[in-house]
């Protein structure tokens, strides 16, 4: 199955559909930058093409979504005649070589509608939303096998001695991961990614809840949730794993840059996902304007409510309190300033696009640190060196990364003027 809509600017589609006879439509136009648009290792291609008919409204609200299978199916669902979409190119990239990326022509192939006429968007969205979780995934997926050989490699390469004294005695130095700074690299990585794996396992609870609860009100808000925290995973993760991989470089000094370690590999590759299914700065924009501004902060108080619950919960517990403390103030934080873009938006518009990246991943921090209490409730009745390394990894989060929040508060109420001041000109 692959997605053929492409890019941001939907409304300059150039994709036409014709009705035929039998029901079917005739596409034709091309598309870019499509993955997995033509390969051998399945038998049957699938694309999902958005295009406009001819008489169809302007904008968005004229998209159609159709079906085009690189074979036609035969009503016994043998394969049948080849239909007419073809690549044109592979597009040459920087990273994720393994995954063919096409340029595709359609010419007259044979398409079929995908849900109602003109509703193209709404269709498409069910699949990206799925794909926006999906691109958070690999954002971790790439930070964790970047995260697992530097931790390797820092256990391996022996370089100057622990600034405490010497460590290891019998060897010629001491093993870099007893370093101050490289710990800083690991422990990010890892508290980044541990983190994110619990916010994606709760995203996945939301989800399920959000179909299948019984309660309709329960029903509805997990799916307000989901919606919000969707462009989180996607663009919050994505960046924390393009930086996460990174720093895995990092730790590997020189060989990090060397091919022959792989780790060059797992930057490029992870660069990909803060870009398709919509960039992150797009993202941003979704969170900001459509999930925050739009609905008043309604969708964010009800997350907020469901994080105040559990404090509730878990207030007298005096040894999470040196994490509760923590959140609660960032959660004061997160109230504060997210009231402060709804109202600064009313007069000023550009705010929602001057916040946005910024709000984003500070939500994403206050999310991250909600996921981390949870895992030290649960270490802290356990004793096993798995759940005393969570307890110490969550604090490295709250003390050293969480912290960031008070940066992101500042660089949002600086506003939007310093951004738009300088004349196009003059860049
Ligand atoms: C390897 C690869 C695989 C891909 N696979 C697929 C696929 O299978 N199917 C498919 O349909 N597409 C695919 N794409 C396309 C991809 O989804 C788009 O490239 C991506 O969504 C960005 O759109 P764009 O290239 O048009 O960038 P643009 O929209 O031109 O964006 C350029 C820059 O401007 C910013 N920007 C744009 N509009 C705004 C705005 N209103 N406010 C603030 N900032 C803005 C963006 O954030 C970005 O930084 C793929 C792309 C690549 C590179």
């Amino acid at each position: 199955l692959t997605e053929a809509h492409c890019g941001t600017d939907l409304g300059l589609l150039r994709t036409k559909a014709t009705l035929n006879n039998d029901g079917t439509y005739n596409i034709s136009g091309a598309k870019i930058f499509i993955t997995s648009g033509e390969h051998d290792l399945a038998e049957n291609i699938i694309h999902t093409v958005l295009a406009r008919l001819p008489d169809a409204p302007p904008g968005i609200k004229g998209i159609s979504l159709f079906l085009v299978p690189k074979f036609l199916v035969n009503s016994d669902h043998t394969l049948g005649q080849r239909n007419a979409v073809h690549c044109g190119s592979i597009e040459e990239k920087m990273g994720i070589k393994a995954s063919s990326t096409c340029v595709m022509n359609f010419d007259n192939a044979t398409g079929y509608l995908i849900g109602e006429l003109n509703q193209g968007m709404q269709a498409m969205f069910s699949m990206m939303n799925l794909e926006r979780l999906n691109i958070g995934i690999e954002g971790i997926g790439l930070a964790e096998v970047s995260y697992q050989n530097a931790v390797n490699y820092a256990k391996d390469r022996l370089q100057s001695r622990a600034l405490t004294g010497i460590k290891f005695p019998e060897k010629a130095a001491d093993p870099i991961i007893v370093h101050p700074d490289v710990r800083r690299m690991l422990l990010t990585m890892k508290a980044y990614i541990e983190g994110g794996r619990a916010l994606s396992v709760w995203a996945a609870m939301q989800a399920d809840m959000a179909e299948h609860h019984e309660d309709e009100k329960t029903r509805e808000l997990c799916n307000n949730l989901i919606a919000l925290v969707t462009p989180v995973i996607k663009a919050f993760f994505t960046d924390f794993g393009s930086e996460a991989c990174n720093l895995g470089l990092q730790v590997l000094g020189g060989h990090g840059y060397i091919k022959e370690w792989g780790m060059e590999q797992f930057v490029r590759d992870a660069r990909i996902a803060q870009i398709y299914e919509g960039t992150n700065g797009i993202q941003a924009l979704d969170l900001v304007r459509r999930k925050l501004v739009m609905n008043e902060g309604m969708f964010l108080n009800q997350l907020i409510d469901v994080m105040v619950e559990y404090i509730s919960h878990h207030q007298t517990e005096n040894e999470l309190a040196e994490f509760i403390q923590p959140f609660e103030d960032k959660l004061k934080d997160l109230r504060e300033i997210s009231q402060w873009i709804i109202n600064a938006a009313k007069t000023d518009p550009n705010i929602i696009g001057s916040s946005s990246t910024d709000y984003l991943r500070l939500l994403g921090l206050v999310l991250l640190a909600f996921m981390w209490v949870k895992t030290v409730e649960v270490s802290l009745k356990k004793s096993a060196p798995f759940y005393q390394a969570k307890i110490k990894t969550a604090r490295f989060y709250f003390q050293k990364l969480l912290p960031q929040i008070e940066c992101l508060k500042q660089t949002i109420k600086a506003g939007s003027q310093v951004l738009m001041d300088l004349d196009t000109d003059t860049f």
